[in-house]
Parts: structure tokens; C-alpha cells; sequence
């Protein structure tokens, strides 16, 4: 494990121009199980059922089932190593943001404050047709009596996640581009990317002569055009991987 670190420790820019591209694999050890894999979300709902614009209109309780075990997934994850380590890289300047493809809110809580949610994120919640912002914290004292959850103007109160067939912000579209344009590194992290537009920021960042590195248990899509990689939890490989890169600065 310490050579395959070495290596992305080598590739590594001492400008700190570093973003993370970060997906579902960073928080399993949260207790967040990927939605796709056995005990995830996924094989306990059919996503067409219960994550779709069309859904919400058409079956808001069963949406709200659904919404009901995520934020109770979700509310009792903790931030782990990894999400810590990286919140650590960028207090010292040697990250420069992160962009992820969770919902789960882990990254803000560790501490990280450049952060692009490309799929939204289940700490806030609006209504679905005046768009009125709505207390997440009134998400988790939903009950089956009280699903679905409307606002006062008799619309769904929703999270401010991206639903199948919805589109992604422009905003989160932009600014991810933005940032993978100008990375002289992009460090991908328990991702298979697999689903775009997420998945193709690694190949603008090596468009624009940037270099591509990944840590993941099982080697993404992508892993044929890194320059360094590691098979590894992201537990345990960040945090080692952070020492050696203060370490080497200090
Ligand atoms: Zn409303």
C-alpha cells in the first residue's frame, strides 16, 4: 500500500490544485451502503418507483417511504478517516475542492468547504411546486401518519436531490467544469465512474494537461488513463495518504 501512495504522493502538485471527485465508496464505512449494491437503498426500492419527477407528482407515499428510510440512512452516518482526511488537505492548501456524487451531506460535516454537490443533497428540502425552502430537520419527524410531507401550499416537500430524469444544476455542472478544467490533478475516490456527466471531469482534467489519479477498491472505468493508482478502502488510504503529504510539505 505505502509504494502505490508513494506514487500518488509523486504526482501530486505542491500548488494544491487538487479536486476530488468522490462517490458512494467514501461513505460506506459511514454506514451509508451504496445504494446500487446488495442492502443498498436500491434493492429495497425500484428507483423508477420512488426517485422520479413523475413519481412525486403521481405517488408522493410511496416517494416519502423511500424518503423516510434515506434520511434515516443518512442522519445516522458519521463522517469517517476518509472524509476527515481530505477535510485536512484542504485546511492546508494542498486540496482545493471537492466534488461529489453523494447526497449524504459527509464531506461538509468533516470540516471540507469548497464542496460541489452534483447531485444535490438531502440537508435541504423544498416544496415541489412554489419551490418555499422547507427545515430539513422536520424530515426526520416524518412519520408513516404524517407522509407525505407538504408544504402549506399542498405541494410534495422534496430534498434538494436530483431525481432520475431531472437535470443536474447548471450551477454544480459549471462550477465541477470549471474546476476540473484548471486541477493539475484530479484524484477520483470510491467511484466507479460510471454515471456521467460526473464521469467525464477526469477526462477534462486531462484534457487540459492535468493528471488523473484514483484510490478504489475495485478499479473504476476510468483507471486505464490514471498515472498513479491504489486498490484500497478510502479509509484507510487517505489518512495515510494526507501524513505523507503534510509530512513531505512540513
Ligand atoms: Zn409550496
Amino acid at each position: 500500500m505505502m509504494d502505490s501512495l508513494e506514487h500518488i504522493a509523486q504526482v501530486w502538485p505542491s500548488s494544491g490544485k487538487v479536486v476530488v471527485l468522490t462517490g458512494a465508496g467514501i461513505s460506506v464505512a459511514s454506514g451509508i451502503p451504496d445504494f446500487r449494491s446488495p442492502g443498498g437503498l436500491w434493492s429495497r426500492y425500484d428507483p423508477m418507483q420512488v426517485a422520479t419527477a413523475d413519481a412525486l407528482e403521481h405517488n408522493p407515499a410511496e416517494v416519502w417511504r423511500f424518503l423516510m428510510d434515506a434520511v434515516r440512512v443518512m442522519t445516522q452516518a458519521k463522517p469517517n478517516p476518509a472524509h476527515q482526511a481530505l477535510a485536512r488537505l484542504e485546511q492546508a492548501g494542498l486540496a482545493q475542492a471537492v466534488v461529489t456524487q453523494n447526497i449524504d451531506g459527509l464531506h461538509q460535516r468533516a470540516g471540507s468547504r469548497d464542496v460541489v454537490e452534483f447531485h444535490g443533497s438531502m440537508s435541504s428540502f423544498r416544496c415541489n411546486d412554489c419551490s418555499t425552502p422547507h427545515d430539513a430537520r422536520i424530515a426526520e419527524t416524518i412519520t408513516t401518519a404524517t407522509s407525505p410531507w407538504r408544504c402549506g401550499c399542498g405541494g410534495v416537500v422534496r430534498p434538494d436531490i436530483v431525481f432520475f430524469g431531472e437535470p443536474i444544476s447548471l450551477d454544480a455542472l459549471d462550477k465541477s467544469g470549471q474546476l476540473a478544467c484548471g486541477a493539475e490533478l484530479m484524484l477520483i475516490v470510491g467511484t466507479a465512474c460510471e454515471v456521467a456527466p460526473a464521469s467525464s471531469l477526469p477526462l477534462l482534467t486531462k484534457q487540459y494537461g492535468g493528471k488523473v489519479a484514483e484510490i478504489n477498491l475495485i478499479p473504476s472505468r476510468l483507471a486505464r488513463l490514471c498515472d498513479a493508482s491504489i486498490q484500497a478502502k478510502a479509509e484507510e488510504a487517505l489518512p495515510l495518504l494526507a501524513d505523507m503529504l503534510l509530512q513531505r510539505r512540513n
